[in-house]
């Protein structure tokens, strides 16, 4: 097992192991526990990637020499199918790569294959998803979250080393929560959404999922960065990295802000035990703590499922059989187009178009998506007060502790609640991130910091002191079958080789 992301880098140009090695290690683990975890929507065939590993150029200078990554299946790589999950894109090669894909290839990283997630990236589970429910390493009678769940449950389950996610509303954060890995929501602006299927395009980031918080300050840094081909990033950024973290903290100790008032009442007990535990940690170890109230965070859910759906129907207009994906042979174009959205999308996709298109419609447009702006700007305002006090701000990352396949799917209102925590912070388009903190009943439970625009590096600090504090956080025991299974395949071309051929 590699500890970090360096030590796979180092030991490749200290020429310990090769890359061919490193890809052997996580591809061996793929072809045992894939068939149980079920992360993937599309895997690239062994002999592609070995033939990439031998191909790479020991003298590279490369931040990511010979890693293996994996990439949710809404942002595009040239040569992997894009499907964002749905039955609307069999079989969408995009003809190009995604900014933050360009710069991860740039640093040596080898791009294993595409994870599954809720359609649409519309989902708190990964059950949303038109081909499979991926399952929760910890426990595989649970959901490993989402709407990035195969992320988080291929790096959990120590599949790859790094996985991208997209957080619109805590698709990085909540599923890293579930699965017991660090999940980071970049500020808004960061890092480029080019290439990446829009969701809602006002709140959507991409963002790192790794076993620790080294590896995910690692990754952000690749794939920060203005983009010319996203309006929306920012130039001139201040660097993500964390100053020399510790004396630091000790000489100008942080004002860590949490609100009480915010745990009342459909927060399950395991969750608000181990925030508070967090807290502690942070008191012991000389920070501050400021008791803060951010009175509008109450209408987050109401306000984001206003703004993101009708973000999204928008975005999704672009899904009619003839520019993307299915096609119908009909006679009318009004025919063809009902059929294959008809046909295409999942009951949630459905569901959100309905409920966006209705919000933007004339005569309601005023009462629903103008109001919802307005409150946004409340709430962005509670965070930027709190900010005048505080340097960061702990949250739990999720109300609730991973639950069971099924247990919400009938009932979308439950399963949006799932979201409490993490939606303001996209309103806000502030950084986020989640540190696994705590094993309850064997189930992991992370714990939120948030910060100010463009203050990773101060949300990194925080949660290297809790990391350490901590201590190591045990992985997932899954217990591995004997005899590999000798052949998968999913949606795409995706195919596991024999273990001996590994
Ligand atoms: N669970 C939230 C939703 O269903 C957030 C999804 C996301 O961040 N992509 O909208």
């Amino acid at each position: 097992m590699f500890n970090s992301v360096s030590d796979i880098v180092s030991g490749i140009r200290e020429k310990k192991f090769t890359p061919v090695e490193v890809l052997d290690f996580y591809y061996n683990r793929i072809s045992r526990l894939e068939r149980k975890v079920k992360a993937f929507i599309s895997l690239k065939p062994y002999e592609e990637l070995k033939q990439e590993a031998l191909s790479l150029d020991k003298s590279h200078k490369g931040k990511l020499l010979g890693v293996p990554v994996a990439v949710k299946d809404n942002i595009n790589i040239r040569g992997f199918k894009t499907t964002c999950a749905s039955r609307i894109l069999p079989d969408y090669y995009p003809p190009y790569n995604a900014t933050v894909i360009e710069h991860l290839k740039r640093e040596g990283a080898i791009f294993i294959g595409k994870t599954n997630m809720d359609e649409f990236a519309f989902g708190s589970s990964t059950e949303n998803s038109s081909f499979h429910t991926t399952l929760n390493p910890y426990d595989l009678t649970r959901v490993p979250g989402g709407s990035s769940g195969g992320s988080a449950a291929a790096v959990s389950s120590r599949m790859v080393a790094l996985a991208l996610g997209s957080d619109t509303g805590g698709s990085i954060r909540q599923p890293a929560s579930f699965c017991g890995v660090v999940g980071v929501k970049p500020t808004y602006g960061r890092v480029s959404r080019k290439g990446l299927v829009a969701f809602a395009s006002s709140l959507d980031q991409i963002g790192p999922l790794s076993v620790n918080i080294e590896d995910s300050v690692l990754l952000l840094e690749v794939i920060s960065g203005y983009d010319p081909g996203d309006s929306t990033t920012v130039k001139n950024q201040p660097s993500c990295i964390p100053s020399d973290g510790f004396r630091n903290l000790i000489e100008e100790p942080l004002t860590i802000g949490y609100s009480p008032a915010l745990l009342e009442g459909g927060v399950e007990e395991e969750v608000v035990d181990t925030f508070y535990e967090a807290l502690e940690l942070f008191k012991k170890g000389g920070f501050k703590l400021k008791e803060i109230e951010l009175p509008y965070l109450k209408y987050g859910l109401s306000v984001y499922y206003i703004l993101g759906t009708a973000e999204a129907s928008s975005n999704l207009a672009r899904f009619d059989g003839i520019r993307y994906g299915l096609k119908h042979n009909s006679r009318t174009i009004k025919e063809m187009v009902e059929k294959v959205r008809g046909e295409g999308f999942g009951p949630e996709v459905r569901r959100r178009i309905l409920l966006g298109t209705f919000a933007l419609s004339s005569g309601f447009y005023e009462d629903y998506y103008i109001k919802a702006c307005k409150v946004r700007a409340l709430i962005q305002n509670d965070f930027f007060k709190a900010f005048q006090e505080v340097d960061m701000i702990c949250l739990p990352t999720s109300p609730d502790l991973p639950f069971l396949v099924g247990s919400k799917s009938d009932d979308p209102l439950k399963m949006y609640k799932a979201d409490l925590f993490t939606i303001p912070i996209n309103l806000a388009g502030l950084p986020a991130l989640n540190l696994p903190f705590n094993l309850k009943n064997g189930l992991p439970v992370g714990v939120q910091l948030i910060g100010r625009p463009f203050e990773e590096a101060t949300i990194f600090q925080g949660a290297m002191f809790l990391e350490r504090e901590r201590g190591p956080f045990t992985p997932p025991a899954i217990e591995e079958p004997l005899t590999p299974h000798p052949r998968i395949e999913y949606g795409a071309d995706s195919t596991l080789p024999l273990e001996e051929e590994v």
